[in-house]
């Protein structure tokens, strides 16, 4: 089982300004190769892959000595991220991949830390005392404030605010003893009733906040009727932004109180990786609420399982609403019938409630084949 750790760390004035040069470097080259593959795609649809970029990156290099200042680790992993994000919006999980600005640009990944197998030190390890360490950097001060366990696979230095952390993606072998197989829920997160669990307890969509989305699309509708540029046109966009942020924070509200509960309840909760059919489903602004919340939420409930004790499990989507969750047969259905209906063992469910089924389903195979 993977997991994060994330630990506040403490560069000097000195190594900030490294770091954020190599931040402003990696951003640079992001923002060139996304231009780059667009550019490709658009003359020839011919494909622009990571070995391309590679290519194009020593070249680069010959021409742009100040790329060799930083580790190639970071700047190599650009490429990785410039993938997901075109495979992300292919796949239809993402919007269009847009040029990054600096605030939007917080992380540079080491994919490997520590010591290799003969005992050389990739660009970050641990320093004999126990500080974070890199050649350019030197050593760099680190609150542990809880035992880092587990085989480290990367690393992520982040910037957040003013404050910057380390985080450590590392391997368990074995699942916690505090977890309890016993106490496992799936939850299947829809648009009419906002998560179903596998006991098939249902979770609506507070009743304020559908009322606050309506006005939110009425107030943008009004947006849509005046006349571009004029101060009537300004003054309605300040009140869609309001009203946007409005919505926003008490779906937050919502969510932090629902994934509280949830991680309290359970010790197990299993989720579905990604929810493709929401984000294929609603549109426009509500949807980029939604959307942006159903990423939030299965975040807050990560680290609050965590906090709890608990393990929240991701699992692959594929057919959770189209499998039978008492016999596994594929019951295909379209997004508007909203009843499982099994012809072979007679299964009649809540659409969602059949999915939730068959997420914790997996979520407990995934969980045993670590264990
Ligand atoms: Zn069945």
């Amino acid at each position: 089982m993977l997991l994060n750790q994330k630990y506040e760390i403490f560069p000097t004035e000195e190594q900030k300004e490294i770091v954020e040069r190599w931040l402003h470097y990696c951003r640079q080259l992001y923002n060139s190769v996304l231009l780059d593959k667009q550019r490709k795609y658009k003359q020839k649809k011919e494909n622009y892959n990571r070995y391309d970029m590679q290519k194009q990156l020593t070249i680069d290099k010959q021409g742009y000595p100040f790329l060799k200042e930083i580790p190639s680790q970071p700047l190599q992993e650009v490429f990785l991220r410039v993938t997901k994000a075109f495979d992300n919006y292919f796949r239809k999980d993402a919007s269009y991949p847009k040029l990054k600005k600096h605030k939007e640009y917080n992380s540079l990944t080491f994919p490997q830390f520590g010591l290799n197998n003969k005992g050389y030190r990739y660009a970050m390890s641990f320093s004999a005392n126990g500080k974070l360490y890199n050649t350019k950097l030197g050593e760099v001060d680190i609150l542990l404030h809880r035992p880092l366990k587990g085989r480290i696979k990367q690393l992520i230095i982040k910037r957040q605010g003013h404050r910057w952390y380390a985080i450590f993606c590392v391997e368990r072998q074995a699942v916690p003893s505090s977890i309890d197989l016993n106490n496992a829920v799936g939850i299947d997160v829809g648009l009419n009733q906002y998560a179903v669990l596998s006991n098939g307890a249902v979770f609506e969509n507070p009743r304020f906040l559908r009322k606050q989305e309506k006005q939110l699309k009425k107030v943008q509708r009004a947006l849509s009727k005046k006349k571009k540029g004029s101060a009537n046109y300004a003054k309605q966009a300040q009140r869609v932004r309001q009203h946007y942020e409005k919505v926003a924070n008490q779906r937050r509200d919502f969510l932090h109180k629902l994934s509280f509960n949830l991680s309290k309840d359970y010790s197990v909760i299993a989720v579905e990786n990604l929810n493709i059919r929401n984000m294929v489903k609603n549109r426009k602004l509500s949807k980029s609420i939604s959307d942006a919340g159903w990423g939030m939420f299965r975040k807050m409930l990560a680290y609050k399982c965590e906090k709890q004790g608990g393990a929240l499990v991701k699992v692959e989507p594929t057919y959770t609403t189209q499998d039978c969750s008492a016999c596994g047969e594929r019951v295909k259905k379209s997004l508007s019938i909203r009843t499982h209906i099994c012809i072979k063992c007679g299964t009649v469910l809540d659409r969602d409630h059949n999915a939730s089924l068959n997420i914790l389903e997996k979520g407990l195979k995934q969980l045993s084949t670590n264990k």
